[in-house]
Parts: C-alpha cells; sequence; structure tokens
C-alpha cells in the first residue's frame, strides 16, 4: 500500500491548480489505462485529480466544417451522437467500435488522446480528419500532437479539453484486431476532404505510434478508390513486429484495411 488522495476538479482551472500542487499527480478521466498502469506498479502517484466532472470538458457541437467533441466525453456518448453521426458517421462507428461496451462507457476522447497507445483507435481518425486539439493552454494540429509511443506534444499538466474534427466529404474505416487484446493491429481511417485533398491516418501497425500514409494519399488524391493502392506498399522497417505478427505482416495488413476503408465509405459501421 501506498497514500493516495483522490481530488475531483469542478472546472479546469482547478484541476490544473490540485495538479501543480501536488509533487507527482495524475489526471484521471475514465481510469482504463491509468488505474491498471497503477495497479501494475508501472506507475505511481500521490494525487488523482478527476477530470469527470468538469461541464466545460462535456459536449457535441457541429459549426460549419468542424465538429467538435469535449474531451471528457466518452467513446458511448461519442458513438451514439446524432450529431457525430451526422457529421462524421465513420467517426461515430470507429468510436463504436473502441474495446467492449464497458470501455467505451468509462474511457474518454480526451484520455485516448493524451494517452496515445500506439494501438489506440482515435489517432488514426484524428490525424486523418486534420483533428486539433484544444487543451487549457493553447490548440495543436494533430499532425504536431502526437509523437512518438505514448507521447504527445503536452506539456507536463496541460489538459485536452477538447477535439475538432474537419468534416470530411466522405470516409472510412477498418481495422483488423488483435484477438487477445481486442486493439487494432492495424486499423486504418482515409478521408476525403472537401477541397479535394485526401488524408490516411494509420494505427496499430507503426514503430512510432499512429501516422499518415503520404504515398497512399497522393494515389488517392488522383483517383480516390482502392485500385490507387494497386503497387503501393509500406516499408516494413517502419512496422512493429512482435508475436502477434512480423513488420511485413503488418506492412501488408494496413494495405488490405486501407482497401477495407475505401470500400466502406460513409458507413455507420466499422469494418473489423
Ligand atoms: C479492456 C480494454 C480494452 C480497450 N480496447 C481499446 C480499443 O480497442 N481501442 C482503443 O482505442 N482503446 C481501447 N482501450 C482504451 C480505452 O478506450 C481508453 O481510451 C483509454 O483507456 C484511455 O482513456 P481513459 O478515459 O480511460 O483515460 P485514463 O485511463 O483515465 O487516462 C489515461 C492517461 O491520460 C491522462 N489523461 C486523461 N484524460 C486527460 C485529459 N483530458 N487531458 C490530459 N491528460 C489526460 C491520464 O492522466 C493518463 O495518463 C481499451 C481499454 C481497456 C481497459
Amino acid at each position: 500500500m501506498y497514500p493516495l488522495s483522490y481530488r475531483r476538479a469542478s472546472s479546469v482551472d482547478e484541476a490544473r491548480r490540485l495538479f501543480q500542487e501536488a509533487s507527482d499527480a495524475a489526471y484521471l478521466a475514465g481510469g482504463h489505462t491509468l488505474l491498471p498502469t497503477m495497479k501494475q506498479r508501472l506507475a505511481v502517484h500521490d494525487v488523482l485529480v478527476d477530470l469527470t466532472r468538469i461541464e466545460a470538458m462535456r459536449g457535441i457541437s457541429v459549426s460549419g466544417d468542424t465538429l467538435t467533441i469535449g474531451g471528457g466525453m466518452t467513446h458511448a456518448e461519442v458513438s451514439e451522437s446524432s450529431e457525430v453521426k451526422g457529421a462524421i458517421s465513420s467517426l461515430a462507428a470507429m468510436v463504436g467500435s473502441i474495446g467492449d461496451a464497458q470501455v467505451r462507457h468509462r474511457g474518454t476522447i480526451g484520455g485516448s488522446i493524451a494517452n496515445n497507445d500506439p494501438a489506440a483507435d482515435y489517432p488514426s481518425a484524428a490525424l486523418a480528419l486534420a483533428a486539433t486539439i484544444k487543451t487549457d493552454s493553447r490548440e495543436i494540429a494533430a499532425d504536431d500532437f502526437f509523437t512518438a509511443l505514448y507521447e504527445t506534444a503536452l506539456e507536463e499538466g496541460e489538459i485536452v479539453t477538447g477535439v475538432s474534427f474537419r468534416i470530411p466529404e466522405t470516409a472510412g474505416y477498418a481495422k483488423f484486431r488483435n484477438p487477445a487484446s481486442r486493439y487494432p493491429m492495424a486499423g486504418v481511417f482515409v478521408a476525403k476532404h472537401k477541397d479535394g485533398s485526401v488524408r490516411v491516418g494509420v494505427t496499430g501497425a507503426g514503430m512510432e505510434g499512429a501516422f499518415r500514409w503520404h504515398e497512399a494519399e497522393e494515389a488517392l488524391a488522383g483517383n480516390f478508390s482502392g485500385e490507387a493502392l494497386a503497387g503501393i506498399s509500406l516499408d516494413p522497417g517502419m512496422m512493429m513486429g512482435d508475436i502477434h505478427g512480423s513488420p511485413e505482416y503488418r506492412a501488408n495488413l494496413v494495405a488490405v484495411m486501407a482497401g477495407r476503408a475505401l470500400a466502406n465509405l460513409g458507413s455507420a459501421e466499422a469494418i473489423i
């Protein structure tokens, strides 16, 4: 046993103050990553600052071509939201495919984005949908946010208060689950934007975490169909390899998932 204090913040400013007053605090959202990590002693904190009752981190809104989701919204709230389904149905479908019902009712978009698990679903959508991560002090483009495995551009104590996604002309998501963890071994989010640009976000497979597949984006900008991907391949040297799949296997899996995502544009179901 070691001493641990639990503090519930009612505003972003209060959360930040409680965090700064402690010697080694952590923010608590759904707790689905943080608590197992602490239980295994992979992380030790003296104070947990609960973000789940902060009203300013809740809500979902559409304004023009932008969908904004509060950092405290759970996966269940996002996937069931009529605003999200209406604006970006494939995002609702992707979020509805995260984990299981228990995970979706506790896990939050802010926690998922801040944690940047290399196999998390959200980062692929954030990259493909040119998301902006809003924090208590600034806005960060998704392209600059996910810096390495479990690493982000967040400074110590910075809070993800919301995420804005660019509403695309069309988009699709497909993933291949790891049969043990059920996290994606490769997940690909493909989006064609209203200015004609194409963005492809990949999760689960990259050695450095989620990434944009630029070669596929260029090919798809000319011909937005699975045929455009013929002859394009990823360098296995960039891919993760483990007991579940070699780098070569994952490189191929990404290409297969990209093709499936293109076959699934605008769908209310993620292809799994
Ligand atoms: C059994 C299981 C299966 C899962 N399957 C999947 C899956 O298939 N796909 C997937 O994408 N995810 C999956 N997850 C992860 C889950 O979806 C959560 O997104 C993830 O655990 C983090 O969100 P959380 O709200 O639980 O964050 P927490 O665990 O509370 O926090 C995670 C980290 O982020 C920090 N943090 C939390 N909120 C903020 C914030 N607003 N600002 C700054 N820092 C913050 C915390 O301090 C901590 O370091 C799974 C989890 C479990 C337990």
